[in-house]
């Protein structure tokens, strides 16, 4: 449709696990992101996850003769709302189509879709690739063709009955936007970033959920490769992958396949194609030789969709931040490394959890609460943030005791984990339990003194060897249960012994 020119900047690295020779595999991804919105399309049926199979079917979308569709309002929002996140051009005038086809999950006969005149024009998702055996990202930036509305299919079931398929209409008329990338990455793991990337600002935006286990977001993926430099050889697509690690899969699958096919003298075929995870392969689907002509046309129920330019101007005002923006504040604002700050805006709800918590406070300080202590442990017990049993109040009460010097950071780590499995506020806890440290020098420098006299030999062994220092630090924090302060331990031992 569109014409193909490589305008791929930087240089991509080349890197096909287990293929043979220089070859680049060029990928572009169609992805399906399921508009969030409470009802269809083109109906006021409910668009409710998991009900009873054919409990939300109105009449439009179960195709009654003579029902007529009429456009959600919301939906067309939601799409305006994306391609505005995807710094895209919006346009004030698209058309829908019908694309005809016939299938039992679809009993219009046809899916309504746009073809040549898309809500969304061109945009770009900007990734981060690495990181590399330094530690650094790469900022790659992925081009997006356009983003287009259409309907969803409804689902046929093979597995309910011996004999018999049964279909579920649910899902017909469901709002779908298709969000389709140029050829523009070079790896797996660049499509992989894209898609996480593209599900975080679909996210933020609020305008799809991204669940791809329900399969609110699904992908097709496209794959070709060539001699680095040449001409695009001929894809493959890939259909309907549903998570982003066998996107990653099925992309160095296919890649190895055409690449082997290539080497031995063959050519590759134009065709649908489909991964199967479990062997770890494609295979052929359909050819695209014989592919559907699907005639399409404007549908003669709808007029073109027109909108004007202070309609898009208010949809941008009200558009939340999105990762990259938020991505550029908490980096300057808080002075936080690129890395902990994209860690920290990856998940809006970690974004949000973050800055409730740094709010106020040394941001730095509760970067690294957030991600070693927070995410580290929910993590282990394979938790999400929104499950977390420490609010960003109780985090922030334990950070506030440190940087007041009531508690060592050893010891804040033992009350994460109090609040943690007990819950209740930081500094009551640490006075219930008597955990403050001691900074009372006269109490520490006993300490010291009864340390060093009980041991001679280790004296003179630090004469020697001044690291040696830390063996009597440890005592002295062994001997006061731990709530000694470690600066005046620290200093005190130093000047005790003469260091
Ligand atoms: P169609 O309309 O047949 O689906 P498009 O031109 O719209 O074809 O392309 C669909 C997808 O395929 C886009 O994401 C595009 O980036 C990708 N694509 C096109 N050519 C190639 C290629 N040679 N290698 C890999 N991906 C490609
Ligand atoms: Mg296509």
């Amino acid at each position: 449709m569109t014409e193909l020119i490589d305008t791929r900047t930087p240089e991509p690295k080349r890197f096909i696990p287990g293929a043979t020779g220089d070859w680049e595999v060029i990928i572009g991804l169609e992805v399906h992101a399921q508009v969030s919105s409470n009802s269809k399309l083109f109906s006021g049926a409910s668009t409710e996850f998991g009900a009873e199979a054919n409990s939300n079917v109105s009449l439009v979308d179960a195709a009654m003769p003579g029902m007529l569709p009429v456009i959600n309002e919301e939906c067309v929002a939601q799409a305006v709302r994306t391609g505005l996140g995807l710094k895209a051009e919006i346009n004030l005038r698209s058309v829908f189509d019908r694309k005809n086809y016939f299938y039992p999950d679809l009993p219009q006969g046809y899916q309504i879709s746009q073809f040549k005149d898309p809500i969304v024009g061109e945009g770009v998702v900007k990734i981060a690739v690495g990181p590399d055996k330094q530690g650094n990202f790469e900022e790659v930036e992925i081009g997006v063709e356009r983003l287009h509305l259409e309907q969803d299919a409804g689902k046929s079931m093979h597995d309910q009955h011996p004999t018999m398929s049964f279909v579920d209409l649910n899902r017909t008329g469901i709002a779908l936007m298709e969000i389709v990338s140029r050829p523009d990455m070079r790896s797996s793991d660049e499509a992989k970033a894209f898609v996480t990337k593209l599900r975080t600002i679909l996210r933020y935006l609020g305008t799809c959920d991204g669940n791809m286990e329900q399969g609110s977001m699904r992908a097709d993926v496209n794959v070709s490769v060539r001699k680095p430099g040449g001409e695009f050889g001929t894809r493959c697509e890939i259909k309907n992958v549903n998570s982003i690690r066998f996107v990653g899969q099925a992309i160095e699958a296919e890649a190895r396949r055409q690449i082997a096919v290539i080497e031995d003298g063959g050519t590759i075929s134009q065709e649908t194609r489909l991964y199967d995870p479990a062997k770890g392969e494609t295979r052929s689907m359909r050819s695209k030789e014989d592919a559907h002509d699907y005639r399409y046309f404007p549908d003669p129920d709808l007029l073109p969709l027109e909108f004007s330019r202070e309609y898009v101007d208010e949809l941008a005002k009200d558009l939340p931040e999105l990762p990259d923006e938020k991505l550029e504040r908490v980096r300057k604002d808080m002075g936080l490394s690129a890395y902990d700050a994209s860690i920290l805006v990856s998940e809006k709800s970690i974004a949000d959890y973050y800055e409730k918590t740094a709010k106020g406070r040394d941001g730095k300080l509760a970067a690294n609460w957030v991600i070693n202590n927070l995410l580290g442990k929910l993590k282990e017990e394979g938790h999400n943030i929104k499950e977390a049993p420490v609010s960003p109040d109780q985090i922030g009460g334990i950070i506030d005791l440190i940087k007041a010097n009531t508690i060592s950071g050893q010891i804040a780590k033992d009350l994460f984990e109090i609040v943690w499995a007990q819950g209740g506020d930081p500094a009551a806890i640490v006075e219930e339990r008597g955990m403050k440290q001691v900074t009372d020098t006269g109490a520490i420098e006993t300490a010291v003194d009864e340390i060093i006299s009980a041991n001679p030999d280790k004296v003179a062994e630090v004469k020697e060897k001044p690291k040696m220092a830390g063996w009597f630090v440890g005592q002295v924090m062994k001997a006061t249960g731990g709530k000694a302060s470690p600066q005046v331990v620290n200093q005190l031992v130093r000047e005790k012994l003469g260091l």
